[in-house]
């Protein structure tokens, strides 16, 4: 039977999932074949059907002719399982694995008349299953080649296991419980256990950065991320993930903060005194540009921060020969490396034409090159003009001084005899001082650490905070060993000295430097300043007590801010900081010229070290002012210089705060106003003295032209008895005007007294116009009386008030001109008014005439005596009544004065 015949098998072979070949036993040819087989065997049907089984296979013959010629001789099938095969598959050679087998098809009789070949080809999933095992063979290496560690994890995170066994679980590829407890940072366990949590609720990937405790023990920061794997169900089977050691990262990033933080408070300390002067400050580049300009000269030039910094000087509104000027300028600071000093001149927005004085200085980077120019400027106009005024007035007060320069010898003699009384009773004021204010400041300073050391036993004692300064823990106690190990190296040398200087009898026993400690807990280099005094008995040494304060924040500030310290180190103005409990913290050259103290004497001590005994109450209250937010400016006190000279100083301080806003200082500005002052003192004293010896001589003038008078009433004459008239309101106006100055020095001793009365101010008024309508006659002067108002208050000064304001109107108005009175009252004040049509005064003149010594400067004006003090003495008598006094006026129409009187109800 042949098989072809046989029509159900036929179907059976076509339709197999397998290539299926039947070959004659004997001739090995072929006889019936599948698509499958031609499919896998990618030759044609007609290649193999009915030819020899190796005339198409040629190319597998050597290898399996043997075993297939054997399967017919002994009966037996032969399997060959997933062998790789070159073949020829449509014209092209491949290589494909396949499987198949050789069996034997064996009729009655037992002989094998048939052979089957059976194949499937399995190179689709060799190739795959090839495909896998290289990349599991990546992974591998990657495990080992990155530097992350990579764990598994049990659905419920309490088992770990480390893929590469080099991670925080010490060289172990065991399974581990309890990792958490031992390589989470106690810090952060709470954080991690919540993420955890959440991961697994949320079958989420787990991802965060947290402190860890590293496998050599130290602590460390990871990054880890882990991934949840899950099984059909859904359900978490493990967890797969890798943590990278983050530590540097996470050291860079806060050593980052740190500077930025430190950089930031340093602006804070800068912006603070900068913005706490009213002299302007600014910082060139090389180029001209300003690279830092303080808020007071935005303010002036009305412009932001934003708009001016990076600009040049035209840019920001400099006319081309200033701009001109400044530039030339900073060439030659960079050029030469000194400062340049000038003066300048030049219309301000608002203020009119002002005079500004200017230091520009070089600012050095390391390598002493100049990088930019600090500069500031300060507005002279004020001092200029006093300056000028100053002259005037000397002049005038020169030709009077001639007039009279007797007793002045008296004078001197008294005058010597004060000044050594006060010479006196100062030395016994410095010496009560010095004792208090160091008394004080071992009070006011608690945080100083404190220390002892016995020269005789070599015991050294710390106090608590001494120890914090150095970093001992609290149950630890120094030796002089320990001490001397942890002063800096460099600085030993120094340190050493200076405690052989102290310990020296012959010297004066005191110990006083600042030097770099290495601390005891972290090895950290710090600055600290010691102080400290050696106590003597019979020429031997037996006690020595000191201070220490930390000062590295501020050095290291110090340090850092070449440009701050360029500003500090260019103003006149002494610049101080001081921590809340007043112990100072900055000190700068001009505070060292002004109170003669340096640096290293005042950096840690307490700032009652300048303070005079009888201003101590003020420090609570600038500290008071400061918390409430109020800004203090130019606030006038005394201060006591090392020499025990006390000074005259103007204070403008400002909080300094950190970042949160919170006060951790205060920064001031100090300015000796010393000379100032006494000019005034001098000029007052000499207007004082001067007007007394006018006085005299006036009054017995007076009398003289009284008698004269008496006697001229019978008299026919009448040229005669009209000059003695007039002579008489001469020594009138003289008079005034003497007790005008009289009253002024009176007025600055604190010497004038209020007198208070009631009385009639309308009939008051009265009475002063008839006296003012006698001397002047060429205005008339109206009032009218409306019924008596009753107020309490000094007659005569009030008297005096109304009388220079009438005139004032009559000295500023033209002949035949009306002045008018009036009087007004409201139940809470009178209001008293005179109002002129003269020349008037113009608006920027207005606030000022109130002013002492200010007198209005114009043509019209010059040829009228005064001395312009009338309105400065009238408004300060009115503002001893807690009243007010104002004006209005209109250049050319005239003017109206004003003042009130609060009405008492008694
Ligand atoms: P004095 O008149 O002695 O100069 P005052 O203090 O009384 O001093 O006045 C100050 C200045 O105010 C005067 O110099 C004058 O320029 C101006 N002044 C005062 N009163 C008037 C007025 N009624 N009209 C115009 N100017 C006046």
């Amino acid at each position: 039977m042949k098989f072809q015949d046989n029509e159900q098998l036929n179907t059976l072979v076509q339709n197999a999932p397998i290539g299926i070949c039947i070959l004659d036993a004997t001739t090995f040819k072929t006889e019936l074949l599948n698509d499958k087989f031609i499919e896998i065997a990618g030759k044609s049907r007609e290649e193999i059907v009915d030819r020899w089984y190796w005339e198409p296979f040629a190319e597998a013959r050597s290898y399996f002719e043997a075993d297939m010629s054997n399967v017919v001789k002994t009966g037996q099938a032969y399997f060959a399982n997933e062998v790789d095969l070159m073949l020829i598959r449509h014209g092209r050679e491949e290589k494909i694995f396949v499987t198949f087998v050789y069996a034997p098809i064996i009729d009655e009789l037992g002989k094998v008349t048939k052979l089957a070949v059976w194949v499937m080809e399995n190179t689709k999933q060799v190739n795959e299953r090839r495909a896998v095992a290289a990349d599991e063979q990546r992974l591998r290496a990657l495990v080992t080649a990155t530097s992350d560690v990579i764990y598994s994890l049990s659905a419920d995170w309490e088992v770990m296991r480390e893929l590469d066994g080099r991670g925080f679980l010490k060289n172990t590829h065991e399974p581990i419980t309890g990792w958490r407890e031992r390589n989470v940072h106690p810090d952060d366990i709470e954080r991690v256990n919540a993420a955890i949590l959440e991961a697994i609720q949320g079958k989420k990937i787990f991802q965060l950065e947290h402190q860890v405790i590293r496998a050599d023990g130290s602590p460390g920061w990871t990054f880890s991320r882990a991934v949840p794997i899950l099984n059909e169900q859904g359900e978490i089977m493990e967890w797969f993930g890798t943590a990278s050691d983050i530590t540097i990262r996470k050291e860079i990033e806060n050593a980052l903060r740190v500077t930025r933080e430190q950089a930031e408070q340093q602006r804070r300390i800068y912006e603070a005194i900068t913005s706490g002067t009213p002299d302007l400050m600014y910082v060139w580049d090389l180029d001209y540009r300003f690279t830092y300009v303080n808020s007071a000269l935005l303010a002036m030039w009305g412009k932001t921060w934003d708009t001016a910094i990076g600009k040049g000087l035209r840019e920001n509104g400099y006319e081309e020969w200033h701009a001109q000027m400044h530039e030339r300028e900073i060439d030659q600071v960079r050029a030469t490396k000194k400062p340049v000093r000038g003066e300048v001149a030049f219309p301000h927005a608002t203020l009119g034409r002002r005079i500004y004085d200017y230091i520009l200085i070089p600012v050095l980077n390391e390598e002493g090159e100049v990088e930019a120019v600090a500069g500031t400027t300060r507005d002279v106009t004020e001092r200029k003009q006093w300056e000028e005024r100053q002259a005037a007035y000397a002049d005038e007060l020169q030709s009077i001084n001639e007039e009279i320069a007797a007793s002045n010898e008296e004078l001197a003699t008294t005058n010597d005899e004060l000044i050594e009384l006060q010479r006196r009773n100062e030395a016994i004021n410095q010496e009560l001082e010095n004792s208090a204010s160091r008394l004080r400041m071992a009070i006011t300073s608690t945080h100083l650490g404190t220390w002892e050391y016995n020269p005789q036993s070599g015991e050294l004692y710390w106090s608590k905070e001494c120890r914090e300064v150095y970093g001992l823990a609290k149950d630890e106690y120094p030796t002089y060993d320990t001490f001397s190990e942890h002063i800096y190296p460099d600085d030993r040398t120094r340190v050493n000295e200076a405690i052989a200087r102290a310990l020296d009898p012959a010297g004066d026993g005191e110990y006083n430097l600042s030097y770099r400690i290495i601390r005891f807990d972290n090895a950290e280099v710090r600055w600290i300043k010691a102080h400290g005094n050696v106590f003597f008995d019979n020429g031997q040494a037996i006690r020595f007590i000191g201070t220490v304060l930390d000062i590295h924040e501020l050095k290291a500030a110090e340090e850092r801010t070449a440009k701050l310290a360029a500003i500090v180190a260019s103003t006149d103005d002494a610049i101080i900081s001081k921590t809340l409990e007043s112990v100072i913290t900055s000190w700068n050259a001009a505070a060292e010229r002004i109170f003669g103290y340096r640096e290293e004497e005042m950096i840690g001590e307490s700032i009652y070290k300048l303070i005079p005994e009888e201003h101590h109450h003020e420090e609570p209250w600038i500290l008071q002012q400061l918390t409430s937010g109020q800004r203090i400016q130019h606030f006038e006190t005394k201060r006591r210089t090392k020499d025990g000279r006390l000074i005259d100083v103007s204070l403008t301080i400002s909080p300094v705060r950190d970042p949160q806003g919170n006060i951790i200082g205060l920064s001031k500005i100090a300015r000796d106003i010393t000379e100032k002052k006494l000019d005034e003192t001098r000029k007052n004293d000499f207007i004082g003295m001067v007007s007394h010896e006018l006085k005299t001589p006036l009054t017995s003038l007076g009398a003289i032209i009284q008698a004269a008078n008496t006697k001229l009433k019978n008299s026919e004459d009448n040229f005669l008895a009209s000059a003695m008239n007039k002579a008489n309101q001469q020594v009138k106006r003289m008079t005034t005007m003497i007790n005008g100055f009289l009253n002024i020095s009176r007025l600055e001793s604190g010497k004038i007294h209020i007198d208070k009365q009631v009385f009639d101010i309308e009939t008051l008024i009265a009475e002063v116009i008839d006296e003012a309508s006698l001397t002047a006659t060429t205005q008339q002067i109206r009032f009218e009386k409306r019924g008596g108002t009753e107020v309490k208050a000094d007659r005569d000064k009030i008297g005096s008030v109304i009388s220079n304001l009438i005139s004032n109107a009559q000295k500023y108005s033209f002949k035949g001109t009306i002045v008018e009175v009036a009087c007004t009252a409201s139940n809470k004040q009178v209001i008293i008014s005179v109002k002129d049509s003269g020349m008037g005064i113009k608006q920027e003149d207005l606030s000022k005439i109130f002013d002492r010594y200010y007198r209005v400067e114009a043509d019209q004006t010059r040829h009228i005596a005064g001395f312009g003090i009338g309105l400065y003495l009238s408004s300060e008598i009115i503002s001893r009544h807690n009243g007010k006094v104002w004006a209005e006026s209109e250049p050319g129409k005239g003017s109206i004065f004003y003042f009130s009187l609060p009405l008492e109800t008694k």
